[in-house]
């Protein structure tokens, strides 16, 4: 199988096995892994493209995710860790893991596609990244163990450090809103403040108001990813500042559930 690929795919395929310190027992488990189905349409061709390995690759990164999660953060409960995983397997973050390992580099696509900036495209880069771990997977006879070792060695340590800074792209409005209701009763309230600059790159200003509490403001390009910014900063202040009653709280209510 291996000698069926053509000479220039695999020294790419090699350079890329050099960046993630893996060697492929098959190396078409890695060059349909990166292979995009405009590419096997362009070329006519028999390949597999790597839908199949990424819809494997999505529960495998899951279970990776799941297990840093729950040794990172002992004391948390099932509904926080559910949160924080899905935004560490979201489109966003995982196309930016696979961009730290340049993966877009490596990817094969039709022409057509790499014109339209498939290559840059998130979805498409967090679809190949998902389906790198699902060949990974594969290759060692569907086994978690050396997928495990890779994405640990590569991104542990930085997925810990971007959620503890608070650095992944979770839902700030949603989380916040979750967070004053428990706490206060009340939902933040979304006020407008300024729209400046040209109209094809406005930036919106928002202020987000948590009563008596706090008030902060976020710019974005969008009045979503200004309240978003606004709402973070409010999460991360609020958090803080009542962690012990809401420690308080969520062991009071595991109480009542026993
Ligand atoms: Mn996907």
């Amino acid at each position: 199988m291996n000698s069926e690929i053509p000479v220039e795919i695999k020294e790419k395929l090699s350079q890329f096995e050099n960046i993630i310190g893996y060697n492929f027992n098959d190396k078409s488990l890695l060059f349909t892994a990166l292979t995009h189905s405009s590419f096997v349409s362009e070329k006519k061709s028999k390949l597999k493209d790597y839908e199949v390995f990424e819809f494997l690759g999505d529960a495998v990164i899951s279970l990776i995710m799941s297990e840093i999660l729950m040794k990172t953060f002992p004391k948390a409960r099932e509904g926080e860790l559910s949160q924080i995983r899905s935004a560490v397997v979201s489109e966003t973050y995982l196309a930016k893991l696979g961009r730290s390992i340049k993966i877009h580099e490596f990817i094969f696509l039709s022409t057509g596609e790499e014109q339209q900036g498939g290559r840059e495209r998130d979805t498409l880069l967090c679809d190949v990244f998902e389906a790198l771990f699902g060949a990974i997977y594969i290759d060692n006879n569907y086994s978690i163990e050396k997928p495990r070792e890779i994405f640990n060695k590569l991104f542990k340590e930085k997925v810990i450090e971007d959620i503890k800074s608070g650095n992944i792209p979770r839902d700030y409005k949603s989380i916040l809103q979750i967070l004053t209701q428990k706490l206060f009763g009340i939902v933040p309230q979304y006020k407008f403040v300024s729209a400046e600059g040209p109209e094809h790159k406005k930036v919106f200003t928002m202020e987000c108001v948590v009563e008596n509490e706090i008030t902060t403001s976020g710019a974005g390009k969008s009045k979503k990813e200004a309240e978003t910014k606004a709402a973070r900063e409010a999460y991360i202040y609020l958090k803080e500042k009542y962690k012990d009653s809401l420690e308080t709280k969520s062991k009071s209510k595991k109480q009542k559930n026993e």
